[in-house]
């Protein structure tokens, strides 16, 4: 696409006030689904770029399907399993963000999408939506709980699952953490930087901790774990939890004294829907195969989309900027289609979306870069907003810190 992305959407308003082609596909009345299942980082912004995009009169309308009632702010989880009155924080209203669409242009469900066909999207309702397009932006992590992902649709139920864990670290002389990526270390070091007096101990099956990334931030995670005092236990893996006796049990046979552990290990994409439609698309790790248009790798499906953390694509660190780079590649490729187009925008990874903020403690940070060839950028922060620059993200969403102004989105909800 030579043009610009503004100035070919601007063409497109142009275009729209010349006499309509001859063939038109439908009726009049006739509406034509562009249904896009999770509206998260990826899914959210893929909902937005293409309503935005319809125009007066167009028979396309975008069907939003997501579970929770509120957008799960991940980034800010750990932080909130430990520190105290900013629960709310972590839960951004639907809405806002999508102020500028008129109402015809999208519709919003608030459910559970259970069984997708060549043609159609069938809910956990028993409503079944026919599409023409389809984006798949599931994600990865939902059987997984706090702090990696918050185990209910309702906010006022993940306030209180985040309360509780709170009140559990507060209670525990020894903790236990599994799992050394990033919400492992950072729930860690929160909790010890929070309770000095606690055992911390740290379990990672491997042999470094944050061994997705350069060995540069695996040194400075280490550093950071070790000035708190945490104790490390690498290359080990929990086997069981003996609650009565108070340890864990890891593979070496090791005993571990625990009396609160908090399970932070690998997440799983959300893939279950596609491997009942298409089985040869999903990798043995559960990610959905995509071509460089966010198309899935399946030639007898070319109007569906996949997009973010459940996709399968050269991202080294699949993250919110990766997923939201790809859902603006399916945006663009979902438009040029309804115009009759081609799709042809390709995702390629650009190095700066591999960026991560690593808290190493209530005041301390590591922000790293790293590039395809492995070399490494990184920043040592100081840090003072323990709840994480949250307000920054709502803002980003069109959301007031921290108005709860889920009314906006009234105006597009279907309950089912
Ligand atoms: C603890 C933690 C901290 C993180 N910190 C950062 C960070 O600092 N910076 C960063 O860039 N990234 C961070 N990430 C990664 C980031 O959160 C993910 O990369 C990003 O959320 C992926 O977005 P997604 O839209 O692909 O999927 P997800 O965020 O996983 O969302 C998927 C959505 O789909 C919905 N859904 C799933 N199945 C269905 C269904 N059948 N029907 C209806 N709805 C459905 C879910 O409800 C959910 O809203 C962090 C992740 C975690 C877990």
């Amino acid at each position: 696409m030579a043009l610009s992305r503004s100035a070919w959407l601007r063409m497109r308003h142009i275009r729209h006030r010349l006499p309509p082609p001859a063939s038109s596909k439908t009726g009049k009345h006739e509406r034509l689904h562009i249904v896009i299942i999770g509206a998260s980082m990826a899914g959210y912004h893929a909902a937005k770029s293409i309503a935005e995009s319809i125009l007066p009169g167009s028979p396309y309308q975008v069907v939003v399907i997501e579970a929770h009632d509120h957008f799960h702010f991940t980034w800010v989880l750990p932080r909130f399993c430990v520190v105290e009155g900013h629960e709310h924080k972590a839960f951004i209203p639907y809405g806002p963000y999508l102020r500028r669409i008129p109402e015809r242009a999208l519709r919003w469900i608030q459910g559970r999408a259970v069984h997708i066909t060549k043609h159609s999207v069938r809910l956990s309702s028993g409503e079944e939506i026919p599409y023409e397009f389809l984006v798949v932006a599931t994600g990865a992590g939902a059987t997984d709980s706090l702090p990696s992902r918050v185990q209910s649709d309702e906010k006022t139920e993940g306030i209180r699952q985040l309360k509780d864990i709170q009140q559990k670290i507060k209670e525990a002389k020894n903790l236990v953490v599994v799992g050394g990526g990033a919400a492992g270390v950072e729930l860690a070091t929160d909790a010890k930087s929070c309770h000095p007096e606690k055992t911390v101990v740290l379990v990672h099956s491997r042999d470094n901790v944050m061994h997705r990334f350069g060995p540069g931030l695996q040194r400075a995670a280490m550093a950071g774990l070790k000035e708190l005092g945490i104790e490390i236990i690498t290359g080990d893996r929990l086997i069981r939890e003996e609650k009565e006796r108070g340890v864990v049990i890891l593979k070496s046979g090791r005993e571990v004294e625990c009396d609160f552990l908090v399970n932070c290990a690998g997440q799983r994409p959300n893939s279950m829907l596609i491997k009942e439609l298409s089985p040869k698309s999903v990798t043995a790790s559960g990610h959905i195969l995509v071509e460089p248009t966010m198309q899935i790798s399946d030639g007898s499906l070319p109007n569906v989309y996949i997009c973010g953390d459940v996709a399968h694509n050269s991202t080294p660190n699949p993250n919110s900027r990766s997923a939201r780079a790809q859902a603006a590649v399916v945006a663009d490729n979902v438009i040029l289609a309804m115009d009759g187009h081609k799709p042809t925008k390709k995702y390629k990874p650009q190095w700066l979306e591999a960026l991560i903020k690593l808290t190493l403690g209530l005041d301390k940070s590591v922000t790293h870069i790293g590039d395809f060839d492995g070399t490494e950028l990184l920043f040592s922060t100081q840090d003072r907003d323990l709840a994480l620059m949250s307000g920054g993200a709502w803002k980003h969403m069109g959301a007031t810190p921290f108005q709860d102004e889920t009314e906006t989105l009234q105006r597009f909800v279907t309950r089912t």
